[in-house]
Formats: C-alpha cells, sequence, structure tokens
C-alpha cells in the first residue's frame, strides 16, 4: 500500500516536471528557430471543381535541430503564449511574398494563415502592406486565412482592418468554418470573400447522412451571400463525387496532394492537372 503511493507520487511528479521542462524547452527552442531559419514553408493545393486553376495553402513546417519534428498544432499554441507568433505569421508572409514569384501565374493565389493575436496587431495593416509592395506582389494573390474564434477583442476595430485589406486587394477567407458557435455571426459581419468548411464535416459526408445536409446547406448559403467555398480535409474519390454534386467550388486534401516543399510543387500540380 505504501510503496503503491509512492511509486505513484513518483510518476505524478515526474509527469509534471516532464511537462514543464519540455513546454520550458519548446519556448526556448522556438525562440532560436526563427534567427536560426528553422522554419520551412510547404504548400498544399486547393483545387478549382470547374477550372483547371489550383491555388495554394501555405503551411508552416519546424524541425528543430533538438526536438526533431513539432507539429504546427503544437507549437502555435505556445507562440502565441509567448509572444512569438507575431514574427512566426510575419516571417511566413514575408517567405510567402518571395517564394509565390518563383511560382508566378496570373492567377496564383497563395493562402495564409493568421493567428488571433497577429489579426489584432496594429502592425498588421501596414506589414501588409508594405510586405507585398516590397516583393512587388498584388495582394490579390495573396488570401489571408483566419479562423472563426480569431475575434474575441476589439470586434469592430478588427473588423474595420479586415475592410480596408480587402479593399486593398486581399481575399479574406474564414477558416475552420463550422466548429465555432459563432460562424453564422461571422458570416454576418466579416468582409469574407471565401468560407472553408472544416474537416470534421468532410470526414463523415456520405449521401443522405447528417453531414451531408449540413455541408449541402452552408454551400448554398455561402454562395447565395457571394462567397466561395472550400472543402478541407479530403480524402476519398467519394468525398470528391459527393463535393462535385454539391456544387462546391473548392477541394483542399491529401486526395489531391498533402502539403508539399516548394520544389515538388510544380511536379504535384502538373499531375493533378492531367488526373
Ligand atoms: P489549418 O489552417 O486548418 O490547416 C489545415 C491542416 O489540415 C494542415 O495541418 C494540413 O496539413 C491538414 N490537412 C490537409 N489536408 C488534409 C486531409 O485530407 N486530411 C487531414 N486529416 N488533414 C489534412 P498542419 O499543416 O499540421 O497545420 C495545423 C494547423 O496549424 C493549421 O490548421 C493552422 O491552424 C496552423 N498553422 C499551420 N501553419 C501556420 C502558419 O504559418 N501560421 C499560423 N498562424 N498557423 C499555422
Ligand atoms: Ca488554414
Ligand atoms: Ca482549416
Ligand atoms: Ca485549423
Amino acid at each position: 500500500q505504501l510503496g503503491g503511493n509512492k511509486i505513484k507520487h513518483y510518476d505524478e511528479c515526474s509527469k509534471r516536471t516532464g511537462n514543464e521542462l519540455d513546454r520550458n524547452m519548446l519556448e526556448r527552442e522556438l525562440k532560436k528557430a526563427i534567427e536560426n531559419q528553422e522554419f520551412t514553408l510547404y504548400y498544399q493545393p486547393i483545387v478549382q471543381l470547374s477550372s483547371q486553376v489550383i491555388h495554394y495553402e501555405a503551411l508552416i513546417r519546424w524541425v528543430s535541430p533538438k526536438l526533431g519534428f513539432i507539429s504546427p498544432d503544437q507549437f502555435i499554441l505556445v507562440a502565441e503564449e509567448c509572444g512569438l507568433i507575431e514574427m512566426i505569421d510575419e516571417w511566413v508572409v514575408d517567405r510567402v511574398c518571395q517564394q509565390i514569384r518563383s511560382i508566378h501565374r496570373d492567377e496564383i493565389r497563395v493562402s495564409v494563415n493568421l493567428s488571433t493575436k497577429t489579426l489584432e496587431s496594429n502592425r498588421l495593416e501596414a506589414l501588409l502592406l508594405h510586405t507585398t509592395k516590397r516583393h512587388n506582389v498584388d495582394p490579390r494573390h495573396i488570401a489571408l486565412e483566419i479562423t472563426e474564434h480569431s475575434i474575441l477583442k476589439n470586434e469592430v476595430a478588427t473588423i474595420d482592418k479586415l475592410k480596408r485589406l480587402r479593399e486593398a486587394g486581399f481575399q479574406i477567407a474564414i477558416d475552420d468554418f463550422g466548429v465555432s458557435h459563432a460562424s453564422l455571426n461571422y458570416l454576418r459581419l466579416l468582409p469574407a470573400n471565401k468560407i472553408k468548411i472544416d474537416k470534421v464535416f468532410i470526414q463523415n459526408v456520405t449521401t443522405g447522412s447528417k453531414d451531408y445536409h449540413i455541408v449541402t446547406s452552408i454551400i448554398a448559403l455561402a454562395q447565395k451571400l457571394g462567397m466561395t467555398v472550400t472543402a478541407e480535409g479530403v480524402e476519398t474519390e467519394e468525398q470528391v463525387d459527393i463535393l462535385q454534386k454539391m456544387n462546391c467550388d473548392e477541394i483542399q486534401g491529401y486526395y489531391f496532394s498533402k502539403p508539399v516543399p516548394i520544389e515538388s510543387l510544380a511536379g504535384v500540380t502538373a499531375s493533378i492537372r492531367k488526373e
């Protein structure tokens, strides 16, 4: 009995210490990561169903020399909490503008993810305008993906900011659409021209299912509001067929391609076109 307790106590302690160590180490390594150029961008194709046009979403990748591969779901939150996310998002925007020129076509569009903190920053507008200008990239080639739970504070100011960015040419996409309880309110308020239906709705979208009706309705609603709709997390041919019948505008997911490094992008794009 006594021994058991001791062991239990020891386990909990070491677990706690372990977590704190991980977290501190993650934070410390993250601080060095930008400077040491440990981040790269991967790009995932977003395929327009009615045409040959293919856009891309930029997704950050981090291989730390000390910790190995860490997924964005693991480190973005930490970066938000320790005040590093703005620097990271800035780096992404700069890098995308730099790289977009090597894949330059008239109809090219690259989406970047902006975290809440970055969206609320007073510097965002200047940053986006300066960076695009410096790289000679027309803002209409950039889509800003914002998540539904992004807008918490200064709602009015943030919406105004997004309106000005939209006027400057940036596309605005509501990411992970449908998972927040405020989805419909965001449709009303945000100057977005695009929604991305979250993958939880796509995973079980078989004909006649609950999700089938939900997705059908989201597409109809968004299109009535003049927005284009992207389905995220599309993995199977069956899902593609169903979404096509629903008149969904764009499809993104492993079915077409996983996110790939920029060197592989031309090849991947060509093979999608051939299908
Ligand atoms: P997200 O913006 O919703 O990005 C889509 C995520 O789904 C990506 O994960 C992508 O690799 C994954 N995905 C794409 N197709 C499929 C599919 O068919 N099936 C499944 N199961 N997953 C698929 P990733 O790259 O690990 O990124 C996770 C999240 O981290 C992103 O979710 C986004 O919220 C955040 N993130 C990624 N890059 C950045 C960045 O540069 N800046 C910021 N602020 N956040 C980022
Ligand atoms: Ca996204
Ligand atoms: Ca998403
Ligand atoms: Ca997400």
